[in-house]
């Protein structure tokens, strides 16, 4: 099957979070699988930054834009390790700029025509490419206006009869809104400016117009696909979804264990597999606490988090458990992330208080994610909700005991260390489900009591998560279903419009 994967950022050449790491690791597994994947991004500054070569392709665009044509160009280069063809969309005045959305802390204000560009250039190099494609897999509201621009455009043109659209939610509370009259740079007549179709509210919505338009829909775990299809998880588009059940999947995200293991990350201190994972992880820990400056102590706990600092992110529950513990609970806190003001001052005063119990760095940074990952005993994710979340699979690879809110693929993929869970050998980390602070401290008591004083049950818990496969095999797989029913659907659609003719 020919699928083509538009997304506004993919590993190793741009990244602001899970969703790069999932268009860096499908494309690979669906060409594992015998598929011919080929992978469409904007030319970041970033991806031009990546150190990795870009060819010219001779294709260059006129695209309207409102009132004005804007010009671009198509580069190529290569994913590594699977070899799969990646076309980046160039137009300077759009993408060369320092980050991918925003900067000092505000959307750029060009975001819809920034996306827009881009969809409509995806939709143009299929025809100047001659590309043979069944099925466009978009993600996110940045490419929502591609199964739009397909149906009300291209519907009959040459070459793009048969093309289906999955559409993939990573983060439901991220839904691409603009003023109404951004609509004029879509190019799409106002008729679709309703309710039922692109309109939410007043406002232009593009996560909504790619769930209305696309053949069919999926999200990054099937928890999510339920917590959508209802309040608040739905974020306003739950009555879409609901309306669209029968076409709505959960996918769990894989992991890529190329880059997400233990055994081969270039960059630990020291590389370890289920076999050696307790020297392993020690040289790992003392490395991190080093790096740091945090006491070298073996045996205290070191509690690691690694993410956005959003309110997604149960920030504001960690922050009222780190105060109370700061000065009463001999652990330590090796914690990465970027974000919002809030936290960082929050932070950073509680490093200031106790330094020998708190290492923040406040940056991206995935060598110090990966060290994170390693060198923690806890991996801490207590988020309000989480699409899929794939740090906590990270974990689970690296002998770290995650400790999580059951929500999303929180909930998907840990289980928690009861007794009875333990008795049946699966428990791989600790749950919780009230979103209150209180509980989130119990429960991390819990994993530290365990840890400090139960030592071979926390050992079966590192060695069960250890041994798990998070792999994107499966998850591909089921993909590559779902694309199957959205071609299948596209020729029944096809050959209905043919016999009504
Ligand atoms: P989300 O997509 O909601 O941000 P995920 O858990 O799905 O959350 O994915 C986050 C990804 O981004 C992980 O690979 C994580 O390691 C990485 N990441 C997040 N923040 C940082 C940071 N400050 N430095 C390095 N990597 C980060």
């Amino acid at each position: 099957m020919n699928i083509l994967i538009a997304t506004s950022e993919v590993t190793p050449f741009s990244k602001t979070g899970g969703l790069a790491d999932v268009c860096g690791a499908l494309p690979g597994a669906l060409k594992k699988l015998g598929h011919t994947p080929v992978v469409f991004t904007p030319g970041y500054r970033q991806v031009c930054e990546a150190g990795i070569e870009l060819s010219s392709t001779n294709v260059t665009f006129e695209i309207p834009i409102g009132s004005k044509v804007v010009i671009g160009r198509l580069l190529k280069a290569s994913m590594p390790e699977s070899d799969v063809p990646i076309y980046v969309v160039d137009q300077p005045e759009y993408y060369d700029r320092e980050e991918l959305y925003r900067a000092e802390g505000e959307d750029y204000k060009d975001n819809c025509e920034r996306f827009t560009f881009f969809c409509r250039a995806v939709m143009e190099s299929i025809r100047l490419l001659e590309l043979p494609v069944d099925v466009i897999h978009c993600n996110d509201w940045q490419t929502g206006l591609i199964p739009a621009i397909l149906r009300i455009e291209y519907q009959h043109a040459r070459g793009y009869e048969n093309i289906g659209t999955l559409m993939t939610i990573h983060n439901m509370a991220y839904q691409g809104q603009f003023w109404h009259w951004d609509m004029l740079l879509t190019g799409l007549d106002w008729k679709y400016f309703n309710w039922r179709q692109m309109e939410f509210w007043g406002n232009l919505n593009l996560m909504k117009t790619g769930l209305v338009f696309a053949d069919a829909i999926s999200t990054v775990s099937p928890r999510y696909a339920h917590e959508i299809q209802t309040q608040p998880l739905g974020c306003g588009l739950e009555g879409v979804l609901q309306q669209r059940r029968e076409f709505l999947f959960g996918i769990i995200n894989g992991v890529d264990y190329s880059i997400w293991s233990p055994e081969v990350d270039p960059y630990l201190a020291a590389n370890y597999s289920v076999d050696n994972w307790e020297e392993g992880k020690a040289a790992c820990k003392q490395a991190l606490q080093r790096r740091l400056g945090l006491p070298e102590e073996p045996n205290t706990p070191v509690i690691g988090l690694v993410g956005r600092l959003a309110d997604q992110k149960g920030w504001d529950l960690v922050a009222g458990v780190m105060k109370r513990w700061v000065n009463s609970q001999p652990v330590q806190w090796a914690i990465l992330g970027t974000g919002e003001a809030a936290y960082h001052e929050a932070l950073k005063a509680l490093a200031k208080e106790r330094p020998d119990r708190v290492g923040v760095q406040l940056e991206f940074s995935n060598p110090l994610a990966h060290q994170i990952e390693a060198g923690s005993d806890i991996f801490l994710m207590p988020s309000l909700y989480e699409p899929c979340g794939l740090n906590q699979l990270y974990s689970l690879k690296y002998g770290t005991v995650p400790v999580v809110r059951e929500t999303g693929g929180l909930a998907d993929s840990i289980t928690d260390a009861s007794d009875e869970n333990l008795s049946n050998g699966i428990a791989n980390g600790f749950t919780f489900e009230p979103y209150d602070a209180d509980v989130l401290e119990l429960t991390l008591r819990r994993a530290c009591d365990v840890y400090l004083s139960r030592r071979d049950t926390w050992n079966t818990i590192v060695e069960t998560g250890m041994r798990q496969d998070w792999s994107w095999e499966a998850s591909a797989q089921r993909y590559v279903d779902v694309y199957k029913q959205v071609c299948q659907q596209r020729v029944v659609a096809v050959e209905g419009a043919e016999a009504a003719q």
